[in-house]
């Protein structure tokens, strides 16, 4: 673990690291203690005052740094995520690595645009600004599906905005976070970034509790978002939560099908669904439905599931045994309502590792578990509408508000229907597409946080108003 710029072990309980492919152990990783926790809080307490005094140009100038040397090794921090998570190599290279460099790149740009829009007498003889300021130690926390890309996202916009860090990734994939911590030590001065492993009850807990700690930002389940909102009530801290979400696909009549196929075949699947923009809960047009229950299952028929390194292979295993589990039993339970069909997949793939085969399951009902809850695995749901209202009112219909996407050739009702979503995101004719400069986060449920783009550095400032009698 990285705490005060030092390298140093942690005090607890080791946690088992598992290859998911294989059921393997990678590493036993001891987790901090709560002194050490407090450690690495008050090393960061420290540390703020420098940090925050140093100029948006030289903080910039760091990001860069960071971002170089990530990019320089990018097959390491590959090869790790994909033996941590189960994910392809080529995927976890090709797809993830360059856009982790690239939020870094972005965040060290954008940390030179922050400004207030202000200067005026609002009352005579008094001028009034706007300051942007950090808000002080931010405790990171961050979930398993994409480690070091939410990594980056939590530490980026809060160290570009001059806050310092201390970042738990999840305890059954810190294995990329621990790298990033090498790399880290060597460029940003001590305290700034400190690095614990361990358990959310464990590590996590004390972490949002601290006294010194002034924000808390979390990418993870809505359970979790809500333990956290209670132990930050107690301090009053400032919280950034970023939750599940259920996103729902409306698929009109007159869409691109074939489009419509290839990019669920992606977006559905993607990370083996373990992802909280998937486009898992499908509302077909009358006309469009049957076709797009067959096209779908012969195309998700075609996914190649593999192991890490495996070039072909789209998606690999499930993060856990757990995860697995609970997959199946959701797709048991959607069986057992005797009106949904399992069109493929609905298996456990037989021998090692977590693997779950890619299901579709057709003929879901708007109150069926399957389209109200997250199932974070390689299952996508399709239920029939029969007009525009009854799949707006459905696709709201939901305690989660992250994503969504709508698919028709009529640029007209796509407006209409992206207005009416609510959600923190709307798609047209395609899904899952993310990019630094957009802000991505939530509605409801899922939470209130802005990831990426300039409303993650208003997240972590806070607006100051400053006034000067003449
Ligand atoms: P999780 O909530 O179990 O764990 C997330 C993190 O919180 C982990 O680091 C964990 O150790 C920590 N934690 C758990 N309990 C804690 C506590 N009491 N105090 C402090 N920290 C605690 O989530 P997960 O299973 O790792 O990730 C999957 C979830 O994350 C899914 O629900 C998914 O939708 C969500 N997710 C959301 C986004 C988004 O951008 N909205 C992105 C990715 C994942």
């Amino acid at each position: 673990m990285l705490i005060d710029g030092a390298f140093v072990t942690g005090e607890g309980e080791a946690e088992r690291v598992l290859n998911p492919a294989t059921g393997e152990l990678l590493a036993a990783v001891p987790e901090a203690s709560t002194e050490q926790v407090h450690k690495a809080v008050s090393a960061a307490h420290r540390a703020f005052d420098g940090w925050r005094d140093t100029t948006p140009m030289e903080r910039s100038k760091l990001l860069l740094k960071l971002a170089d040397a990530i990019e320089a090794r990018a097959e390491d921090f590959a090869r790790l995520e994909s033996l941590n998570c189960g994910k392809p190599y080529a995927r976890a290279l090709g797809d993830e690595i360059p856009a982790i460099v690239d939020c870094y790149r972005y965040f060290a740009g954008a940390a030179r645009c922050v400004g207030g829009t202000v200067a005026n007498e609002y009352l005579a003889g008094h001028t009034s600004m706007i300051r942007r300021d950090p808000v002080g130690v931010v405790g990171s926390i961050a979930p398993w599906n994409y480690p070091l890309m939410m990594a980056a996202w939590k530490t980026a916009p809060a160290l570009a905005a001059g806050n310092t860090v201390v970042l738990k990734p999840s305890e059954q994939t810190p294995l990329t976070a621990l790298l990033l911590a090498q790399i880290a030590a060597e460029i940003f001065p001590k305290g700034v970034i400190n690095i614990l492993t361990g358990r959310g009850a464990s590590v996590g807990q004390p972490l949002v509790e601290h006294a010194k700690v002034a924000m808390v930002s979390l990418t993870g389940d809505v359970s979790t978002g809500r333990k956290i909102l209670q132990a930050a009530s107690t301090s009053l801290k400032r919280t950034h939560l970023e939750l599940g979400g259920k996103a729902p696909v409306i698929v009109f009549d007159d869409a691109d099908l074939a489009s419509v196929v290839e990019g669920l075949k992606v977006f559905g699947y993607y990370n083996a669904g373990q992802d909280c923009t998937a486009a898992c809960r499908i509302y077909a047009g009358a006309k469009v439905h049957d076709k797009l229950v067959a096209d779908l299952t012969s195309a998700v028929k075609g996914i190649k599931v593999g192991l890490q390194d495996d070039p072909d292979a789209e998606i690999g295993p499930l993060i856990s045994d757990r995860q697995r589990a609970r997959v199946a039993s959701f797709v048991e339970r959607a069986q057992m309502t005797g009106h949904m069909e399992v069109t493929t997949g609905g298996k456990l793939r037989a021998g090692a590792g977590f693997f779950y085969e890619p299901t579709v399951i057709a003929g879901a009902r708007q109150d069926d578990e399957i389209v109200k809850r997250e199932v974070f695995g390689p299952v996508v749901s399709i239920t029939r509408f029969s007009d525009a209202e009854q799949a707006i009112a459905w696709a709201n219909d939901s305690d989660y508000g992250l994503a969504s996407s709508v698919w028709t050739q009529d640029v007209g009702r796509a407006m209409k229907v992206a207005r009416a979503l609510q959600y923190g995101c709307t798609w047209i004719n395609t899904h899952f597409m993310l990019v630094n400069e957009m802000p991505h986060g939530g509605m409801k449920s899922s939470g209130y946080g802005k990831d990426m783009s300039m409303y993650a550095l208003e997240d972590y400032t806070v607006a100051r108003h400053v006034m000067v009698k003449l």
